[in-house]
């Protein structure tokens, strides 16, 4: 397992799961076949199948050590959960094994952050304990971001809890809620000395990236304002998933240019292969240095 060290904090990815998705044309609606093959030649074979040309995904959690708190940010689809999706259905991967393997037993976990509420990003919140969903952390506060959390509410309120991000929201948001372990955080709160958070908005209407500095270095974890590499080249190609395409996209923009400015690390929910890379600028647009 690779752990980074940020100042006095250290970080590392814990999988769930990792394989071929959709293909780029159906991911994104401003796909351009060209530009996507003139950046084919280094995402092949980490990042795009070879072959099929299908994006190439990874689900993963990062865990954040610093030296006040154990932190969790993004916790994946988790076990047993009913789902639509056949390859994210009924799980029963050895996620809480990964986790105890890189030091981290559930009850050590202080903080668990979810960068958005959609299915992959909330899924270990809870687990089935006797036939009922259970925060998985039981010594942990969990912080979702107020604005997220009060739009899917009021999905909840219009609409059948299967609606609501595939169930994810009744079986691993509001259980959380219920046994008052959930804290609603506004974008200027500091979780933790070396933590604060940056207002992406765009993919959902709450859409939070994590920074964390210390020592003059720092990553940020950037959940799903990139779901792929090649948008570090095409910045405006924001995802079928994204509820905004222009301001995901100017949140995209806006995380990028971050991290060029800050020399930051730049941490992605999705990204396979090395999992994290340095941004540099490319005339209009960015391009990755894996952090290998
Ligand atoms: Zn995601």
């Amino acid at each position: 397992m690779t752990v980074r060290a940020i100042g006095n904090a250290s970080i590392a990815k814990v999988e769930e799961l990792c394989g071929p998705g959709f293909k780029p044309n159906r991911m994104f609606p401003r796909f351009d076949q060209e530009a996507f093959d003139a950046q084919k030649h280094w995402m092949v074979s980490d990042h795009v199948e070879a072959g099929s040309d299908r994006l190439v995904g990874s689900v993963h959690a990062w865990v954040v050590r610093t030296p006040h708190h154990t932190i969790l940010i993004d916790t994946c689809l988790g076990n047993h959960k009913t789902r639509s999706a056949p390859n994210w259905n009924n799980l029963n991967t050895p996620f809480l094994d990964r986790l105890q393997a890189s030091g981290v037993a559930p009850e050590s976990v202080d903080l668990v952050m979810c960068t958005h509420l959609h299915v992959d990003h909330v899924g270990w919140n809870t687990r089935l304990e006797n036939g009922r969903w259970v925060p998985t952390f039981p010594n942990a506060r969990y912080l979702f971001a107020r604005k997220e959390y009060a739009h899917w509410e009021d999905e909840r309120r219009n609409k059948s809890g299967e609606e609501v991000n595939g169930g994810s929201f009744d079986d691993s948001v509001l259980p959380v809620v219920a046994a008052k372990q959930a804290v609603m955080i506004d974008v200027d709160h500091q979780p933790d000395p070396l933590l604060t958070i940056i207002d992406a908005p765009g993919h959902t209407p709450g859409s939070i990236a994590i920074r964390l500095a210390d020592g003059g270095r720092e990553a940020v974890f950037s959940g799903d304002i990139m779901h792929h590499p090649v948008q570090v080249y095409y910045p405006e190609w924001s995802s079928q998933f994204c509820w905004d395409q222009d301001m995901s996209a100017q949140s995209r923009r806006k995380v990028l240019e971050h991290c060029v400015e800050h020399n930051s690390l730049l941490c992605p929910a999705h990204f396979p292969g090395a999992n994290a890379g340095h941004i540099h600028r490319d005339r209009d647009a960015f391009r990755i240095e894996w952090d290998r």
